[in-house]
């Protein structure tokens, strides 16, 4: 999940600093667009590219966009480290020549890990263990799911794992520390500061002890006063080590954090107020030895959301977003009825998630408006890795549903856009997820009654997710069916004859839905029952028939499909059951295949 996509790049050299870079251009020649790439160490997931041009060196950072794009700042974006070099070696595009040769990695030079390359998966790992109670392939998926706002979440306290960090003590224990044992220049330790939850470089220069307090910008960024800025705190305290960037000399020694060192290292269960990104710049001030922490400014702007839904999803809140915490795209990622579906970004305390944004038109009906929130109030209740989280609703210029995004779009577009690349065990573990879902529904007591490909939406390749609970119920806890008062606009093709004749829903009708979505998903997005009208598929069923099997469909997996289509509820199997044969196929689809074909990877 946490692939360097840089890392088969035969010039990319890691977490290398810049005169390392220089050198290794040095080495090579000088010539006239000879150039490499290494790590930004002030950008998270960054890139800087080292280039050489009339015997100067030229560095320009790479910044990794919060959509998963590359760019040099004022640049085109790119998908890729990879792309982006390709694109400037056909067109220098602002940079003073062409990318011409690369600067190869000879054998003996690895590429450079950096200090969060070691610790990130560890991190991951933990972090989802203790936050969202999952394990094994549950939480794999869960950070393939979520992968870039992880990385970010542990990240930004990654830097509680380092031993030079001593959480929350007082300046003068941190001077008491500093001053116990040899007292060499450079020797330095990171506090969090009382009650401010902001933090405070501590560090040794001719037997004195300084203090630098960190700043944190509007965009979450840290630096000291004046200095460069940084995604996160460890990274500001490498750079540091490498340049004073305004402090009396570069840090050097870490002053080591015994009692950090005995404990087993663990990720805080919720961040700490104040360190949210949204915190106004506080005044820049280098301490003395002797004054007191100064106040910073109150926190005017993170006050709309009190968690971080993504930090930990069981405790999402019904909250209302405000909406100075929403950007939103003009991308639209579908539509329907109510209005649009919007690409957006929500600003929360740990930092910026993608999400989907349900936009209700504003000249609709109090009806439509009172759906939406009907489809809020049910999606509230759920919380499932395989179901589209709602995140909250926002009321401002119209009201507005944000929910988890899922970029890879509907099912059913997206298999028959890629016909020939998804494999068949690759479409069984996305409805083996789909059936998951589907049984906390039935466990939870709640209908779908939409269940099509169309609204299992993908976070990616190996990641479904159900949506669009507009049509969903919750049943009444003696109840083990919904009764509509009147038919409405009606998916007739994917419901049961119980649904049409008694307009009677239940988990069994949604099961018949499921065989219908299986259809579909094992024809790569083909359209059931063809040019049939729903009336015509309703005496078609009556008279005993059913759709065939699709042509890459195993015939196991068709035997579920049509036990999904038994005419009676009664005898239909329930989710419990549909989920373990599901899991059975695709285990044995794994186990045929070796385990590769359709394995929970990540995917680049
Ligand atoms: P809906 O009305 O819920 O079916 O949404 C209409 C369309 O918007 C869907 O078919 C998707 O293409 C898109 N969409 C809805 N929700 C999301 C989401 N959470 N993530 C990504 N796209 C979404």
């Amino acid at each position: 999940m946490s692939t360097d996509p840089a890392a088969d790049l035969p010039f990319y050299y890691g977490s290398i600093s810049r005169s390392e870079a220089e050198q290794h251009l040095k080495l090579a020649g000088m010539a006239d667009g000879l150039f490499l790439l290494r790590r930004c160490i002030r950008s998270l997931g960054g890139y800087v590219l080292s280039f050489v041009f009339n015997l100067e060196f030229y560095h320009y950072s790479i910044e990794k966009q919060l959509n998963g794009t590359y760019c040099i700042i004022g640049g085109k974006a790119h998908c890729g480290p990879a792309e982006l070099c390709e694109f400037y070696s056909n067109d220098p595009d602002g940079l003073e020549c062409a990318l011409r040769k690369p600067c190869l990695r000879s054998l003996d030079t690895p590429i450079r890990p950096g200090i969060f390359d070691s610790l990130r998966d560890n991190l991951l790992r933990e972090y989802v263990k203790q936050n969202w109670n999952l394990e094994g392939e549950a939480m794999e998926q869960a950070i393939i799911s979520q992968a870039p706002q992880l990385e970010k979440l542990v990240a930004t306290t990654a830097h509680e794992q380092m031993p030079w960090y001593h959480g929350k003590i007082p300046r003068q224990e941190g001077e008491r520390r500093l001053y116990c044992g040899a007292q060499p220049d450079g020797k330095f330790l990171l506090r969090e500061r009382d009650q401010l939850g902001t933090f405070a470089l501590s560090m040794m220069y001719g037997k004195t002890v300084y203090h630098y307090q960190i700043l944190q910008d509007k965009s979450g960024k840290y630096s000291i006063p004046e200095g460069h800025k940084f995604d996160t705190v460890w990274q500001l305290v490498e750079y540091l080590k490498m340049k004073r960037d305004g402090l009396v000399t570069v840090l050097g020694e870490a002053c080591v954090n015994s009692q950090a060192a005995e404990k087993a290292p663990s990720l805080p269960a919720t961040r700490r107020s104040g360190t949210n990104g949204y915190t106004p710049p506080p005044r820049a001030s280098v301490e003395s030895s002797n004054s007191t922490d100064s106040p910073l400014c109150e926190d005017s702007e993170g006050q709309g959301m009190d968690s971080n839904p993504y930090h930990n999803p069981n405790e999402v809140k019904k909250f209302n977003i405000q909406r100075n915490l929403l950007l939103i795209d003009e991308l639209e990622l579908g539509s329907g009825n109510f209005g649009c579906v919007k690409k957006g970004i929500l600003n929360t305390k740990a930092g910026q998630i993608d999400v989907a944004i349900k936009v209700l038109k504003s000249d609709n009906e109090k009806l439509v408006k009172e759906e939406m929130m009907r489809e809020a109030e049910i999606m509230y209740q759920l919380n499932n890795l395989y179901i589209v989280r709602m995140l909250g609703l926002c009321n401002a210029e119209n009201l507005m549903l944000v929910m988890e995004m899922a970029s890879a779009g509907p099912l059913n577009k997206f298999l028959s856009s890629k016909k020939d690349s998804i494999s068949v065990a690759n479409i069984t573990l996305l409805m083996h997820q789909v059936s998951m879902g589907m049984k906390y529904l039935e466990e939870k007591n709640f209908v779908h009654r939409d269940l099509a490909a169309r609204n299992v939406l993908l976070v990616n390749q190996k990641f479904a997710k159900i949506s669009d609970f507009g049509l969903s119920k919750a049943l009444g806890a003696d109840d083990n069916y919904y009764k509509a008062r009147t038919a409405g606009k009606w998916p007739l093709k994917w419901y049961a004859p119980e649904c049409i004749k008694f307009r009677k829903f239940s988990s069994k009708s949604d099961v018949w839905s499921f065989g219908i979505t299986m259809w579909e998903a094992f024809s790569y997005g083909g359209k059931p029952y063809k040019k049939m009208k729903g009336p015509e598929v309703m005496h078609f069923i009556e008279d005993g028939n059913r759709m065939e099997c699709p042509a890459a469909c195993p015939e196991n997996v068709y035997t579920l499909m049509k036990e999904c289509w038994t005419y009676s509820h009664e005898d239909r199997p329930d989710f419990k059951k549909v989920e373990k044969s599901m899991k059975s196929h695709h285990q044995s689809m794994l186990k045929q295949s070796g385990g590769a074909a359709a394995a929970a990877e990540p995917v680049k």
